[in-house]
C-alpha cells in the first residue's frame, strides 16, 4: 500500500474512532477537548455495576430460574477460585440447601456466596431474561436468595437506554439520557460506597435505581448510542450528583431539594420547558371518589382537601386533608401514579369526587425525557439537551 494512502487511512480511522467514542458529543459543547477529560477519584476505566434483581430485592424466596446457554464456570464469591466446569447449565434451580450451602443445577456447594460465570457473554438467563457479565447468587442469613448480576458499567447503560426511553427516539435525546443514566449509575456506586453496601449490590434493576432489562432492548441502536457517549458523564462542582430524570415536566421542572432529600444545587434547581408541550401527558384528568381517596390516604375525611403550598414551578407541594398533609410525590404514591401521572395538578371537588386536572407524566425534577425529544426533533443536539435541563453541570468524560 503506498505510503500516503496508508497514512489517509489511518487518518480516517482515527477520526472516525474519536467520532464514535464522543467527539458528537463534544461538538457543541465548545470547549477544546483537553479540558473534556476529568479524572474521578477511586475511578480506574469503567467500574463494574452490581445490580441487584429487584423480583429477588429484598430477598424473599428460596429459589430462582437460572440457565445458562453455554459453558460456564461456578467460583467462590469469597475466593475466586473456581468450584466447578460445566457445559451448560439448563433451567435449573439455585436454592439455599438444607445443609447450609447452595444447589446450583444438580451441583451442590458448601459456600453460601457464588458467581456463575459464563464463557460467552449474554449467555446468562434468569427467569426469562437474558443478561450480560457474571451472576451472583447469595444465600441470605434468613436462607433467602440475592441474585446480583455484575455488568461492566456500558454493558448496563445499553440494558438501562431502551428501558428507560422508546429506542425510535432522535439520536440527540437518547445520548442525553445514557450520559444521564451513566452519571446516576455512578452517583448511586459513591452512595453504596458510603452505605458501605457497595461490594454486594450498587443500584436495583426497577424504578427504585433506574430500569435496567438486561439484554432485551439492549439493540445495535442502543449500543451504538452509548458507545457514542463512552464514560461521559456530568459533574457539578466536580462531583457526580443524582441525574434525575422523568417522562414528562408539564411545563416546567422542579428544584430537587424540594422533593428529594439532597442539597439545593444549580443542575437540579428547575426549568420551564415548553418541549414536551403537545405529548400525550400534556394533560390529564382523573376523577376519584372521596371515599376511594380516604382508604388510599388513610384519613375518616377527605372533604376540605387542598393544595396549601405550589412550588414556584407548577407542581403542588403541600396537600392537606382531613388533618393530614403530604408533600406531592408522597400525595401521588397514596393515591396512585397510575391515577395521579404526575404532582403537577389542580384539583376541584365535585361532591362525591375529586377532579383532578394534571400535566406531565413523572416526579418532574432533572431532565424531562419527551422534553428531550422535542428539542432533538427541533436539531439541539445531546450536550444542548444536557446543558438546559442540568443548567451550569459539566459535560465530561472520566474514562
Ligand atoms: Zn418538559
Amino acid at each position: 500500500m503506498p505510503k500516503s494512502l496508508s497514512t489517509a487511512l489511518k487518518a480516517a480511522a482515527q477520526l472516525f474512532f474519536l467520532g464514535v467514542v464522543g467527539l458528537t458529543l463534544y461538538s457543541c459543547v465548545q470547549r477544546p477537548a483537553a479540558q473534556s477529560q476529568a479524572t474521578l477519584e477511586g475511578l480506574q476505566g469503567q467500574p463494574l455495576v452490581r445490580v441487584a434483581l429487584g423480583k429477588y430485592f429484598p430477598a424473599e424466596g428460596n429459589s430462582a430460574v437460572i440457565a445458562v446457554e453455554g459453558e460456564y464456570r461456578v467460583a467462590s464469591s469469597r475466593s475466586g477460585g473456581v468450584l466447578h466446569h460445566g457445559s451448560t447449565l439448563p433451567a435449573s434451580v439455585a436454592m439455599p440447601g438444607r445443609k447450609g450451602g447452595l444447589l446450583i443445577g444438580a451441583q451442590s456447594f458448601s459456600e453460601r456466596d457464588l458467581r456463575v460465570l459464563p464463557a460467552f457473554d449474554g449467555s446468562l438467563k434468569v427467569g426469562d431474561r437474558y443478561y450480560r457479565g457474571a451472576l451472583r447468587v447469595v444465600a441470605t442469613d434468613e436462607d433467602r436468595l440475592l441474585l446480583v448480576n455484575e455488568v461492566p458499567m456500558e454493558e448496563y447503560i445499553a440494558g438501562v437506554l431502551g428501558a428507560e426511553m422508546p429506542l425510535d427516539y432522535p439520536r440527540a435525546a437518547l445520548e442525553a439520557q445514557a450520559v444521564a443514566a451513566r452519571t446516576y449509575a455512578l452517583y448511586e456506586i459513591r452512595q453504596a460506597e458510603k452505605d458501605g453496601r457497595s461490594e454486594l449490590w450498587h443500584v436495583l434493576d426497577d424504578t427504585r435505581s433506574q430500569v435496567y432489562a438486561g439484554t432485551l432492548r439492549d439493540t445495535e441502536k442502543a449500543r451504538a448510542v452509548v458507545a457514542s457517549t463512552r464514560g461521559v458523564v456530568l459533574l457539578s462542582g466536580g462531583r457526580l450528583f443524582c441525574t434525575y430524570f422523568h417522562s414528562t415536566c408539564g411545563g416546567s421542572t422542579e428544584a430537587a431539594d424540594l422533593f428529594f432529600p439532597v442539597p439545593h444545587m444549580a443542575p437540579l434547581s428547575g426549568r420551564p420547558c415548553e418541549y414536551c408541550s403537545g405529548s400525550r401527558w400534556s394533560a390529564w384528568q382523573a376523577e376519584i371518589s372521596k371515599q376511594d381517596l380516604c382508604t388510599r390516604l388513610g384519613v375518616k375525611d377527605v372533604s376540605g382537601l387542598a393544595i396549601v403550598e405550589k412550588t414556584p414551578g407548577i407542581h403542588a407541594l403541600k396537600i392537606q386533608a382531613g388533618g393530614k398533609s403530604w408533600n406531592g410525590l408522597d400525595f401521588r404514591l397514596a393515591v396512585g401514579p397510575d391515577r395521579l401521572f404526575s404532582t403537577a395538578f389542580d384539583v376541584e371537588d365535585r361532591g362525591a369526587t375529586y377532579l383532578f386536572r394534571g400535566r406531565g407524566y413523572g416526579h418532574g425534577v432533572g431532565l424531562c425525557q419527551v422534553g428531550s425529544r422535542g428539542m432533538a426533533e427541533l436539531g439541539y443536539e445531546a450536550s444542548d439537551i444536557l446543558n438546559y435541563y442540568y443548567p451550569s453541570a459539566e459535560i465530561l468524560r472520566v474514562y
